[in-house]
């Protein structure tokens, strides 16, 4: 039990007014035997440095917060040899600044970077103090706690902040040294994207978006004799009204995205790995193709009325799910990019021979039932004999 600093990330806008509070408590104020003067300029027992994460315009700012962690296994007061350091019973670190004769161990020792400062016009090492001498004051906050207008950073009993403390997590769990300073909301890599559909030139809405996991992140759950190529869908999401996407919380890993929307062909995204923030960037949605249609065979009659050369076979596909026979024809007349006379053959259905001529892929004049339906893979036979041989 004892004293925490519980500092919420989220919460938190970067405003440095913790930092500076902390310099207008101890810049030219002894507060001995807790702490000598911090001086004017060099040190920052509490420092606030704004992250810029991802790359633009997929871009988050995280204010993150180096303090001393006032470990319970503290290697700076281990490492110091006049046994300056010592732990208050409310779990405080404290740096005695008449006993230390710097050394610099404790600087060395410190496992967390730049939380432990050298006053070289004093001689001595200098930290945090947890605002010790206003705590034995009577105080229930530090001057940081105080003046963050957010409620950004608390500071209480142990047992009393057991709610917030549930969500919170140290630095550093793995080097041991239990620190009485936790986080809420550190944070961790994301993914993000903006979807958009080429064919229309614009952003497509509530696509939906799936990170898989392919290996060797904690998010995957524990499955004795899996492999580590074992793959998860480890979190999913939509696109919102500018067609981005955000998936954050992620471990480092390697991953792969996978966008789908009705109408719309997937896309696949990666694999690819994840070493710090990502933005996958402009991401090609397609409209998927109608794939019903009718395909007919036009065997056309090629030369003329007095000399007919042979046929030649024209697979002719109309993009619908029934075509007529004057469509089918229409298209094949379209494709040669002529007008045509056809005398219409069809013989394969019993069809009366007749006349029918196109212009400009418009039938103008004939006597067949022009609306019959194809059937696919039907073989119609035509001639194109030019106009005036008809
Ligand atoms: S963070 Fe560093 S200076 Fe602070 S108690 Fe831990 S080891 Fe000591
Ligand atoms: S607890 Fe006091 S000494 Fe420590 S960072 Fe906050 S204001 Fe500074
Ligand atoms: S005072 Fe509060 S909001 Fe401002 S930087 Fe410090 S923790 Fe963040």
């Amino acid at each position: 039990m004892g004293k925490v600093m519980i500092i919420d990330i989220t919460k938190c806008n970067g405003c440095h007014n913790c930092q500076i509070a902390c310099k207008d408590e101890h810049c030219g104020n002894d507060w001995s035997p807790i702490a000598k003067p911090q001086p004017l300029t060099g040190q920052f027992w509490t420092r606030v440095v704004d992250r810029v994460r991802g790359q633009v315009p997929k871009v988050k700012v995280t204010y993150e917060h180096t303090i001393c962690q006032h470990c319970d296994e503290a290697p700076c007061l281990q490492a110091c040899p006049e046994k300056a350091i010592y732990k208050r019973e409310d779990g405080v670190v404290i740096i005695d600044p008449e006993l230390c004769k710097g050394s610099h161990n404790c600087v060395e020792a410190c496992p967390y970077p730049g939380v432990i400062f050298f006053n070289e016009d004093l001689g001595i090492s200098q930290k945090c103090t947890f605002c010790a001498h206003l705590l034995d004051s009577g105080w229930n906050e530090t001057r940081c706690s105080e003046a963050c207008p957010t409620g950004a950073i608390t500071v209480g009993e142990e047992e009393e902040l057991a709610d917030l403390l549930a969500r919170a997590e140290i630095l550093n769990p793995e080097l041991g040294t239990r620190p009485r300073v936790y986080y809420v909301g550190l944070p961790r890599l994301f993914v993000a994207g903006t979807v958009f559909d080429p064919q229309a030139d614009e952003i497509v809405e509530n696509a939906s978006v799936s990170l898989t996991a392919l290996s060797g992140e904690s998010h995957l759950p524990e499955q004795p004799g899996a492999s580590t190529a074992a793959v998860a869908v480890v979190a999913q999401t939509v696109t919102d009204e500018f067609g981005d996407f955000w998936i954050d919380g992620l471990q480092p890993g390697t991953y792969s995205v996978r966008i789908e929307k009705p109408g719309y062909e997937q896309v696949q995204v990666g694999p690819f790995s994840l070493e710090k923030d990502l933005n996958l960037g402009d991401l090609a949605m397609r409209q998927r193709r109608e794939t019903a249609f009718v395909r007919a065979i036009v065997n056309i009659m090629t030369g003329n009325i007095a000399t007919a050369t042979g046929w030649r076979a024209r697979e002719i596909h109309v993009d619908q799910a029934s075509a007529t026979l004057g469509e089918v024809l229409r298209a094949a007349c379209l494709r040669d990019g002529k007008t045509s006379l056809f005398d219409l053959v069809a013989y394969e259905k019993g069809l009366k021979p007749d006349f029918g001529l196109f212009v400009g892929g418009e039938l103008v004049r004939g006597e067949v039932d022009w609306n019959r339906p194809i059937v696919d893979s039907e073989q119609i036979h035509v001639c194109d004999w030019p106009i005036r041989d008809a």
